[in-house]
C-alpha cells in the first residue's frame, strides 16, 4: 500500500478545482481497505473516499486522509437461462460496465451509460437517467466499517434508497468504504423506452430498438445537453429535482401556470433546471464559473474557478429560487 502526501487532487474531480490532500492512498484490493483503516485508527486521522469525483465539490485542501478507490473486476457470480449476477469490483468505472454489458448482450443498466464515476459510488446515490435507476437491477453490496474494520453485507431493503438518496447519503454517510457491488441482468431483450426523450427519439428517426441503439442514442442526447467534463470542469446535475407536496404546487402554478412538472406518485417533482432558467441563470458567468448555456442544472467551471466560488454561484442561486419560488434547492452533488 502506498501513502502520498501532499497530493494534487485537480485530476481527481471533474469539476477540475485545484485542491491537496495531506494524505492519500490508492485503494487497489481489500487488504489495502484494511491497511487503511489500521492506519486511521493509529493515527486519528480525519478521512474521505474517493471514487471519480463526479458528484462532489472540493472547496478546501483535504486534512487526513483520502482513500481511492481503484478495486477493478468483473465476475459473473451466478447464471440461469433468462438473468445473469455480476459481482463488479467498487472501483471499476461505471461507464466501463455498461459498455461491458451493452457488448455481453445483458439488458438493465443500457439506460445508465455514460454516467461517470465509479461503480462503488453509483448506489450511493442510487444514480439514476432515462426511466432506470441502479435499484432496479441491484442486489446486494459488500462494504467495510471504517470504525471497527467489519465487513458487511447490504441487501438492497438496508440500502434505503431513494430519489438520487441512499442510507449512504445519510446515517451511513461516510462511515462505509464499498468494496464491491452485485447486480442482476437480463438476458432476454427488455428495453425500457418509457422517458419521453428518449421514446422521441427513437419514434421520430424509427431507430429499430436494440440495447446498441438505445446505448448510442442515450449517448448522443446527452452529449447535445452536457458539457463534457474533459473539456469543460462540472459535476453533471448539481441540485436534485425538487419533489413536493400537491397543495404546494398548486400555489406555485396559480403563478407561474407555465411552470415546468412530473406526477411522483401522489407527490410532484418541479425541474429544478426550469426554476434556475426563470430567475435569469441560465448561461451565466460570474468569475470564472457559471451555468451551462444549454442546461440550467449544471455549474460550469470554465478553467480556473476555486471550489469556494463554485459554492458561491451555488448559494447564490438557491437564494433567487428561495426568493421567487419560495422553494429550497438541495445540491445533489456533495459539498467538501
Ligand atoms: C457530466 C456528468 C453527468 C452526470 N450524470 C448523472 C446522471 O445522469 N445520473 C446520476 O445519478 N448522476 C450523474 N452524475 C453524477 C455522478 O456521475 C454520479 O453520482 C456518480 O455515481 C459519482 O461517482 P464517483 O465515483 O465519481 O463518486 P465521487 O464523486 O468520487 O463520490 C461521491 C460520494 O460517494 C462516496 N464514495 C465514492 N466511492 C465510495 C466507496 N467505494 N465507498 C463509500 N463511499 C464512496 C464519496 O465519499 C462521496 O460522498 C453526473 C456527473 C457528471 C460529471
Amino acid at each position: 500500500m502506498l501513502l502520498e502526501n501532499n497530493k494534487s487532487l485537480v485530476k481527481l474531480n471533474t469539476f477540475g478545482v485545484n485542491y491537496y490532500a495531506e494524505n492519500f492512498i490508492s485503494i487497489q484490493n481489500e487488504d489495502h481497505i484494511k491497511e487503511s483503516i489500521e492506519f486511521l485508527n493509529k493515527k486519528r486521522q480525519n478521512y474521505f473516499i474517493l471514487g471519480g469525483g463526479s458528484n462532489i465539490l472540493i472547496t478546501k485542501n483535504i486534512t487526513g486522509l483520502i482513500l481511492h478507490n481503484q478495486i477493478k473486476g468483473i465476475n459473473v457470480i451466478k447464471e440461469d437461462l433468462e438473468s445473469i449476477t455480476l459481482n463488479i469490483g467498487a472501483g471499476v468505472m461505471w461507464n466501463d460496465l455498461v459498455k461491458w454489458t451493452i457488448k455481453k448482450k445483458l439488458w438493465g443498466i443500457e439506460n445508465l451509460i455514460l454516467i461517470p464515476g465509479t461503480v462503488g459510488a453509483a448506489p450511493i446515490q442510487n444514480i439514476g437517467a432515462y426511466g432506470v435507476e441502479i435499484k432496479d437491477v441491484f442486489q446486494k453490496l459488500n462494504a467495510y466499517n471504517i470504525k471497527t474494520g467489519e465487513k458487511k453485507n447490504f441487501t438492497k431493503k438496508e440500502c434505503f434508497f431513494g430519489y438520487r438518496d441512499s442510507i449512504f447519503k445519510n446515517e451511513l454517510k461516510n462511515k462505509f468504504f464499498i468494496s464491491d457491488i452485485e447486480i442482476k441482468l437480463k438476458k432476454k431483450e427488455s428495453p425500457i423506452l418509457n422517458y419521453e426523450a428518449l421514446r422521441l427519439e427513437f419514434e421520430k428517426n424509427s431507430i429499430p430498438i436494440s440495447l446498441e441503439n438505445i446505448g448510442s442514442t442515450i449517448c448522443k442526447i446527452r452529449n447535445r445537453k452536457l458539457p463534457d467534463p474533459k473539456q469543460i470542469g462540472n459535476s453533471g446535475s448539481f441540485f436534485k429535482n425538487p419533489v413536493i407536496e400537491k397543495n404546494v404546487f398548486e400555489r406555485i402554478q396559480k403563478k407561474f401556470p407555465e411552470i415546468k412538472y412530473f406526477q411522483k406518485n401522489k407527490k410532484i417533482k418541479l425541474s429544478a433546471g426550469w426554476l434556475i432558467e426563470q430567475c435569469g441563470w441560465k448561461g451565466k458567468k460570474i468569475k470564472q464559473c457559471g451555468v451551462y448555456k444549454k442546461q440550467a442544472l449544471v455549474l460550469v467551471n470554465f478553467g480556473k474557478a476555486t471550489g469556494i466560488e463554485i459554492k458561491e454561484l451555488a448559494n447564490n442561486i438557491k437564494e433567487d429560487v428561495k426568493n421567487k419560488f419560495k422553494i429550497d434547492l438541495e445540491e445533489e452533488v456533495q459539498i467538501i
